[in-house]
C-alpha cells in the first residue's frame, strides 16, 4: 500500500485527537506541572468517574496552577470521594421523564434526545456522572422508537440533541438522523448541546457542516464553556464556521465554585463569547449530584453576581441564571 493512503486515513481527524485525550492523572499532572502530591487523590477520585481531557484543552491550561480554572473543570479531587447530604445519583429526576428509551419530554413542544453516552471531556461536576447511559442510548434500534414518538406528536417543534455530547456519534449517523427529522412536518427547529466545538474544536470539519447546513430545520447550537481561557484561536474558528452554516450559536455554563463565581470571571466570558458570535443563554445552578459538592456556589452569592452583570452588561450579555427541579415542568428562573 502507499503510505499516505491506508484505510487509517479513513478515520476522521478529530476522532485520532479524541482517541488521544488524557486519561491517566499522573500525564494530566505532569502535563500541567504539577507534582505528585496530587496524584493519590486524584486516582482514587478517576476510579468513581474516570478522567479524559483532550489535549488542546490542557494546553490552555496555566502551567503549574491548582487553581486554574479549567484544570479544576477535570481534574478529579479528594473531594469528589465524600459522601455529603443532599447530593444523590440522579439530581435532575431525568428518569422520570423519558418516555421511550433516549427520549426526555419534560417541557412543551421540544424533546430531548439523549443521543450517546459518550463525552470527549469528563467535567467533574456533572450531573451525567451517574447516569445510566445503556439504559437510555437509543441506537439499538436505530431511533426508530424515538422518532416515532415525535412523529407521533405534532405539539413537538424542536428537537434537542444532548447526552453525553451527540457531536462524538459519526457525521455518517448525525446526517441519517437529521434526514429522519426533516421528514417530520411538524419539526421547525434543530438544536444541538455540545462542548465539543469547545474542547475538540477540530470536531467542526466539513462533513459536520455538511449536514448542519443541508436541513431544512433552523439549527441552533449551544455550546458549553465556563471560563473565558477556554475560547482560544481555534475555537473562534470552529464558531465562526458554525455561524457560518446558518446556526444560531448560544453557550451555557455552570456556575462554579473556583472556577467562575466572580463577576469578572462571568463579564470576560460574555464578552469573549461574544466576539466569537455566541450569545449567553443559561447560567446552570449546580445539579446537586454526589462528588460535586465542592463546586457549589449558594443563591444568594449567585443573585449577587447576576446583579453585578445587570448593572455592568448589556442585557444581552447576561444569561439567565437557572436550576433544575426534580419533576417540575420547567427549569426554574432565578433572576
Ligand atoms: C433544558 C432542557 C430542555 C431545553 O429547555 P429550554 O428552556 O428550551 O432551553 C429540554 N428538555 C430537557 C429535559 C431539559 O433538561
Ligand atoms: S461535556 Fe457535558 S455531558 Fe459531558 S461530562 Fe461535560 S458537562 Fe457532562
Amino acid at each position: 500500500m502507499i503510505p499516505g493512503t491506508s484505510v487509517l486515513r479513513q478515520v476522521p481527524v478529530w476522532q485520532s485527537v479524541l482517541a488521544r485525550a488524557i486519561t491517566d492523572p499522573a500525564e494530566l499532572l505532569a502535563a500541567v506541572g504539577l507534582g505528585d502530591e496530587w496524584l493519590p487523590a486524584a486516582q482514587a477520585a478517576a476510579r468513581l468517574f474516570p478522567l479524559r481531557v483532550p489535549r488542546g484543552f490542557v494546553a490552555r491550561m496555566r502551567h503549574g496552577d491548582p487553581r486554574d480554572p479549567l484544570l479544576r473543570q477535570v481534574l478529579p479531587l479528594a473531594e469528589e470521594c465524600l459522601a455529603i447530604e443532599g447530593f444523590g445519583a440522579d439530581p435532575v429526576g431525568d428518569l422520570f421523564a423519558m418516555v421511550v428509551p433516549g427520549v426526555l419530554h419534560k417541557y412543551h413542544g421540544r424533546v430531548l434526545l439523549t443521543a450517546t453516552g459518550a463525552c470527549a471531556v469528563h467535567c467533574r461536576y456533572c450531573f451525567r456522572r451517574h447516569f445510566p447511559y445503556a439504559e437510555a442510548n437509543p441506537v439499538v434500534d436505530q431511533w426508530r422508537q424515538a422518532l416515532d414518538y415525535i412523529a407521533g406528536d405534532d405539539s413537538i417543534t424542536e428537537v434537542i440533541l444532548s447526552g453525553g455530547d451527540p457531536l462524538s456519534m459519526s457525521d455518517r449517523r448525525l446526517a441519517e438522523l437529521t434526514t429522519r427529522l426533516d421528514a417530520i412536518p411538524h419539526l421547525r427547529r434543530l438544536r444541538l448541546h455540545t462542548r465539543l466545538p469547545i474542547v475538540l474544536p477540530e470536531r467542526v470539519n466539513d462533513e459536520l457542516l455538511d449536514w448542519l447546513g443541508a436541513t431544512r430545520l433552523k439549527t441552533a447550537v449551544v455550546v458549553h464553556a465556563n471560563h473565558a481561557n477556554e475560547i482560544d484561536a481555534s475555537v473562534i474558528t470552529a464558531l465562526a464556521s458554525l455561524k457560518a452554516s446558518g446556526a444560531e450559536l448560544l453557550n451555557q455554563s455552570v456556575l462554579l465554585r473556583g472556577v467562575n463565581d466572580s463577576t469578572e470571571a462571568l463579564m470576560a466570558l460574555s464578552e469573549k463569547l461574544f466576539d466569537a458570535g455566541v450569545l449567553p443563554y443559561y447560567l446552570h445552578m449546580l445539579d446537586k449530584v454526589q462528588g460535586a459538592a465542592h463546586f457549589v456556589v449558594e443563591v444568594a452569592a449567585a443573585r449577587r453576581l447576576m446583579a453585578e452583570l445587570n448593572r455592568q452588561l448589556p442585557g444581552y450579555l447576561v444569561p439567565r441564571l437557572v436550576r433544575e427541579i426534580p419533576g417540575a415542568p420547567g427549569k426554574l428562573w432565578l433572576t
